[in-house]
């Protein structure tokens, strides 16, 4: 949701999906990266919208948000017996909400990002998942040599800001995801896929690094063939039945 309206309706329709066919759009938080306020006017009306009650608070006031934006502070059930589990971490000011994903027959997605520090709460709310979506955002030794001025350095590596390539790989190997990770947020300018790859080279999971160009390809969250299927019928032109994209 951090994409321009245009560029979301257009990848969506590539991938055979529209808007219309989120049962709920849950949100981390309200960084522009991550919301673009233009989709407080732009949003079907039949769509959910769900985050923090601290960012509802915040992104009603301000008009980032739509009125009817719903608070997401305890476990939400979701079509095809889905239950999301949110747990806000530091970031900024008003934190970040990281998402467990549980579903029928046991297998799970972790959800991390803008995560700042490897925390126990992390740890803790992620262990386990089949399949585990999170932050790499940059390489310690590319942010050090880049232009950036030395206070957004500073945002971003003091602890309330993003995961570097190795604490991302220190969180990785605590929570110790089974099947699939995925690496989310790489910087631009101060992070290469290659250079954050190097740290899963040897792990015993399958590794996606998602890409600011290209929407990342369909992964699995079902061991079993099968295994989870949407019950909503907007979403029978879905590529697999099983699986879901991580941007
Ligand atoms: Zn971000």
């Amino acid at each position: 949701m951090g994409l321009g309206l245009r560029r979301t309706h257009a990848e969506l329709a590539r991938l055979g999906l529209a808007l219309d066919d989120a049962f709920a759009i849950i949100l981390t938080h309200l960084d522009t990266d991550h919301w673009n306020p233009g989709w407080a006017r732009w949003l079907p009306s039949r769509t959910r919208i769900l985050a923090h009650r601290r960012h509802v608070e915040y992104g009603t006031r301000w008009g980032a948000l739509p009125r009817r934006a719903e608070p997401l502070d305890d476990a939400l059930e979701l079509p095809g017996g889905v239950t999301a589990l949110p747990t806000l971490l530091s970031h900024d000011s008003l934190g970040v909400t990281t998402l467990r994903f549980e579903l029928p027959g046991g297998d799970s997605l972790g959800f991390a990002t803008d995560v700042g520090h490897v925390s126990p709460s992390l740890v803790e709310r992620l262990a386990g998942v089949a399949v585990l979506a999170i932050e790499s955002n940059y390489c310690p030794r590319m942010q050090a040599a880049s232009d950036r001025p030395w206070w957004l350095k500073q945002r971003i590596m003091g602890g309330s800001g993003h995961l570097s390539n190795e604490q991302c790989a220190d969180a990785v190997a605590r929570i110790a995801p089974t099947r699939h990770v995925v690496l989310l947020h790489l910087s631009r300018d101060c992070n290469r896929p290659d250079v954050a790859a190097e740290h899963h080279r040897r792990a015993p999971y399958e590794l996606t690094i998602a890409s600011h160009e290209h929407p990342t390809p369909w992964v699995s969250l079902s061991a079993q063939s099968g295994g989870f299927q949407a019950p909503n019928s907007h979403t029978s032109s879905l590529p697999s039945p099983s699986c879901v994209s991580l941007p």
